[in-house]
């Protein structure tokens, strides 16, 4: 016999977790679904960055309410989520940069976030050190910030669990269809009859979603990664240098320093392998840019997914299938956004409306205009 819900959520990443925790407020039979572990997607391999210098009102908004959902986790979880108002640093050095960053930070300040553009020595004094050869400006917001992904997705996890959500874990869906209600095939071979279905599978998404004759936007990259040893702190912020051959990282609070670069060009699929040239290209963008990273010794190095679509903002909507809701394309976002989309899709999913404007985010929009700050 088939096991039945109102809602299914496929995805124990950020954005399934934080949508999950906030349905299971509501009295209705739920599951979260699992390929391998909560957090084995990307969110368990992103740096933590959270930040409100993005380039659209909407966007602002969304996480000027994440960053307010992320300061409460401490005490929501009673347990620290390492959450770090350390800021978040932009640097351009390129007139065009410079042009980019003025106009987001009009945008910005009209949406009060305490955003402001620095001038190379503004800068120095932010991350003592750095080399600002070429620098021509940086873009600083002091209330920016970063947190750790896993006790997040494990405060998620207790607080649905605790409402009586279920889990199925190491047990990826295989097959989706859609009769009166939608049929699930588990790897484990059982079947679950659901209402509503939330695809919120990071990178896989795209996959589940042609099960059921969809396809969508959605295009998965390599990200890589890498964590320093410890070494005394001496900068706060999240450091972003744009240029093609930049990178950026902070210091967490442990004392070890996070760092990424997107790779030119891409590396598209859904990979979880590393490269040769990422360790000594890292390390040498890096200490370029600050000096005295050069003596931070490596722990180790992993990658994970980026999922984009054409405009680099994701699809947080409803799909044509009706019940079938879509969460995906987050892009080097999602971790940050995964809060405030979950508490207002619950909503939409819950109540059919949607208790904020995400239409940015639909699923029929054009795809025509970019984040620039991504
Ligand atoms: C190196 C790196 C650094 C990043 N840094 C940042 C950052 O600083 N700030 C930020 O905001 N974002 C960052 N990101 C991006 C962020 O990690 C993602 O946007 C976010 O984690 C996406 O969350 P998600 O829930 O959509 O996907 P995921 O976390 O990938 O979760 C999807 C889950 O679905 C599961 N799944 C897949 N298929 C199935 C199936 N068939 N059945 C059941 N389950 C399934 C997967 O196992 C996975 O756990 C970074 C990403 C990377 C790779």
């Amino acid at each position: 016999m088939n096991r039945t819900y109102d809602v299914v959520v496929i995805g124990g990443g950020i954005i399934g977790m934080a949508t999950a925790n906030y349905l299971s407020q509501n009295n209705i039979k739920l599951a979260v679904i699992e390929r391998k572990y909560i957090g084995s997607g990307s969110t368990g391999r992103c740096i933590g960055g959270i930040r409100q210098q993005f380039s659209t009102p909407a966007a602002i908004r969304l996480m000027q309410e994440n960053l307010e959902l992320f300061a409460q986790m401490d005490e929501e979880f009673q347990t620290s989520v390492e959450f770090h108002r350390g800021g978040y640093l932009f640097l351009a050095h390129n007139k065009q940069m410079v042009d980019v960053f003025k106009k987001n930070i009009e945008i910005q300040k009209k949406e009060k976030v305490n955003v402001s553009l620095l001038t190379p020595e503004e800068v120095e004094k932010v991350v003592p050190g750095i080399n600002t050869d070429g620098l021509l400006a940086g873009a600083y917001c002091p209330d920016d910030a970063q947190a750790f992904p896993f006790p997040i997705l494990n405060g998620y996890r207790e607080k649905i669990s605790g409402r009586n959500g279920e889990f199925f874990l190491d047990n990826p869906v295989l097959d989706i269809k859609k009769e009166k209600h939608f049929l699930l095939t588990l790897k484990d071979g059982s079947t679950l009859e659901v209402a509503k279905v939330l695809l919120s599978a990071g990178p896989w998404t795209g996959e589940l979603a042609k099960k059921l004759g969809l396809d969508l936007p959605l295009f998965p990259e390599r990200h890589e990664a890498v964590i320093t040893e410890r070494i005394p702190q001496f900068f706060e912020p999240m450091v972003v240098d744009y240029r093609a051959d930049g990178c950026y990282f902070h210091q967490l609070i442990s004392g070890q320093v996070i760092a990424c670069y997107t790779p030119v060009p891409n590396v598209p699929g859904i990979r979880e392998d590393v490269s040769f040239e990422f360790l000594p290209q890292v390390a040498w963008r890096m200490s370029r840019l600050v000096p005295a990273l050069k003596k931070a010794s490596i722990l180790r190095n992993w990658s994970g997914s980026y999922t984009m679509t054409p405009d680099g903002n994701p699809i947080v909507d409803e799909s044509e299938i009706e019940g079938l809701y879509i969460a995906s394309g987050m892009s080097g976002h999602g971790f940050m956004f995964g809060p405030a989309i979950g508490k207002h899709l619950a909503h939409f999913i819950t109540s059919g409306q949607w208790g904020a404007d995400l239409s940015e985010f639909s699923i029929d929009r054009e795809f025509k205009s970019k984040e620039n700050m991504k």
